[in-house]
């Protein structure tokens, strides 16, 4: 039985094509340490991809091999590749064997665009979940003009703020 699993401690056993999307949509692009996630045939050979955009492929009796500025849909096929058993189409990617190799300048400006937007998304998600600004005050930073969320004594960018320790990106 094949399954995959994450830094965080979740697996997930036989998932089809779309559970293991989903498992892999849920890295969190901004989580270096646990943002990993493998997939494991029965046999145990592995395929584990980490945020930073690296693969590694363990193949059983094999030393294990890296691929470099890996997207998630390339790691999506070969996961499919592995639990179907065909490990001559995951030979004909240009592994590298020895250390991890370092990602070049423009795969880590990929990545870094990918964490932003991730970010943006993970923002806006929170700020629209803050619900209108029907409150009965002002908000109470000095100069806004806007009015109160619920259960909060400002409005939702000065909430945001307050609560993630950065400026808020949106104004809507
Ligand atoms: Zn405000």
């Amino acid at each position: 039985m094949h399954y995959v699993a994450n830094g965080f401690g979740d697996d997930l056993d036989s998932p089809s094509t779309e559970q293991m999307q989903s498992f892999l949509d849920a890295l969190p692009l901004n989580d270096i340490e646990h943002g990993a996630a493998w997939c494991v045939d029965a046999d145990g050979n592995c395929l584990e991809y980490e945020v930073g955009g690296n693969l590694t492929y363990e193949h059983i009796g094999v030393p294990a091999r890296h691929l470099a500025g890996v997207e998630k849909k390339t790691v999506l096929k070969l996961w499919q590749l592995l639990v179907d058993g065909k490990f001559a189409e995951i030979e004909s990617e240009p592994w590298q064997s020895g250390v991890r190799p370092t990602p070049s300048t423009a795969e880590v400006l990929r990545h870094e665009e990918e964490m932003r937007e991730w970010q943006i998304s993970q923002d806006l998600e929170f700020y629209d979940s803050l619900g209108a600004e029907h409150g009965a005050s002002r908000c109470r930073a000095s100069t806004c003009e806007r009015r109160t969320v619920a259960h909060s004594v400002f409005c939702r960018s000065h909430h945001f703020e307050k609560i993630k320790g950065r400026t808020c990106p949106f104004v809507h």
